[in-house]
């Protein structure tokens, strides 16, 4: 039941380029290269794949990592 509140939650996070574990705006978080845009690593230790494309952050899968 819980997951249903946090996701909406987490998914406005994103959206406004903030980590959804500590609000850490993403765009200062270390970023590299990767094969579907860039990979964020923000300091609370989630990684994130940034879409150029699309210019949108989702959380990175574990194969993605
Ligand atoms: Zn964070």
């Amino acid at each position: 039941m819980l997951k249903n509140v946090i996701a909406p939650i987490q998914a406005w996070l994103m959206s406004q380029g903030k980590c959804v574990g500590c609000g850490l705006p993403l765009n200062k978080a270390e970023k590299k290269t990767h094969k579907y845009g860039k990979q964020i690593s923000c300091k609370c230790g989630r990684i994130y794949i940034y879409n150029s494309k699309t210019k949108n952050y989702r959380r990175a899968l574990l194969e993605e990592i």
